[in-house]
């Protein structure tokens, strides 16, 4: 696998571009932009670059507007930038550090000088990712924590609201898993949540969110996706956990299935009516799929009504 950085280089001129990968091309990936406007497509591109190198002066769209765009794009605000250019007053400097940028490099260039800055700021990078990936992660899964669920669900009841499409939500709670811990110790137990998140995590697609939303309990966050959808995917995963039998341990799960309805404006109405369901699913027997409004039971759970 190419574990090298990526690092994208900016500039009008094409022997000033030569220069700056001639400095770096031995130690990083290289994208390379000849515009604004290609800049700003190759920085949301895979492979995602770590770090920009932005000259200033380019026609059309200078280096300080395509600096402001990258800030204020979400997916694009994290990419430190280090302008490299020949305006290189004080005024200049701080103009394009209050814009965002984390470096300046004054032309001509000295390659000492941009290796030396560049290897600082990646090492930042790595930095700043490790801390951004930990901050909304759950350490013992792997799987999203509660806080990024949350914010990556209000993003999508906004774009449901503009766009119409369907969204529903999964509320998983494993069954006496309490009983768990005591028959076998916590150390299991915790075995038991990898296991079962590993099993959460691998039926999921890009777009849904599969996150730990407390001690024992999961969700998964699925847009496009309707009612009965979601019912036969809740079914198909309350199946796998059943077979699962981690380290011989039976271990079962309660899921509580809810679509997102056209009066609920918050995502706490959807999470409530989840959980709701996840209650009556544990009042009827355990392992097994309700989902809310008139707690419609899966098809394949009929013989398990009591
Ligand atoms: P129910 O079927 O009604 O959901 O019963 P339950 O025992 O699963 O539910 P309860 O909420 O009473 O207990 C949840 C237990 O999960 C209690 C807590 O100690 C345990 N737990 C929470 N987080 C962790 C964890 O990270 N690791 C382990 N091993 N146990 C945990
Ligand atoms: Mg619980
Ligand atoms: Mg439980």
């Amino acid at each position: 696998m190419d574990e090298k950085a990526t690092v994208l280089l900016v500039d009008d001129t094409r022997t000033n571009i030569q220069l700056l990968a001639g400095c770096l091309k031995q130690d990083y990936r290289l994208k390379i932009a000849m515009n604004g406007k290609r800049c700003l497509e190759l920085a949301q591109t895979p492979p995602l670059p770590d770090l920009i190198l932005l000259d200033v002066i380019m026609p059309e769209m200078d280096g300080y507007e395509v600096c402001r765009q990258l800030k204020q794009n979400p997916e694009t605000k994290h990419i430190p930038i280090i302008f490299v250019t020949g305006r290189d007053s004080d005024e200049d400097e701080e103009f394009g550090l209050q814009l965002g940028a984390v470096d300046y490099i004054a032309k001509p260039i000295r390659p000492a000088i941009v290796t030396a800055r560049v290897s600082t700021q990646i090492t930042l990078k790595h930095q700043s990712d490790e801390l951004r990936s930990m901050a909304l992660h759950d350490q013992l899964t792997q799987l999203y924590n509660r806080h990024f669920l949350i914010e990556s669900a209000n993003n999508k009841l906004a774009h449901v609201d503009r766009h119409g499409h369907d969204l529903s939500l999964l509320m998983i709670d494993v069954d006496f898993f309490k009983h768990i811990n005591d028959q076998f110790g916590h150390h299991a137990g915790d075995q038991v949540l990898k296991a079962i998140a590993q099993v959460l995590q691998a039926d999921n697609r890009k777009e849904d969110v599969v996150a730990r939303f407390g001690g024992e309990e999961f969700v998964v966050l699925l847009e496009h996706c309707g009612l009965d959808s979601a019912i036969e995917k809740a079914e198909r995963l309350r199946e796998k956990i059943e077979a699962l039998e981690p380290s011989g341990i039976t271990v079962t799960a309660s899921f509580g299935v809810a679509q997102l309805q056209e009066h609920e404006n918050t995502f706490v109405e959807l999470l409530t009516r989840a959980d709701e369901a996840v209650y009556i699913a544990k009042e009827q027997g355990r392992n097994r799929v309700v989902a809310s409004d008139n707690q419609v039971m899966a098809p394949s759970l009929d013989k398990k009504i009591v």
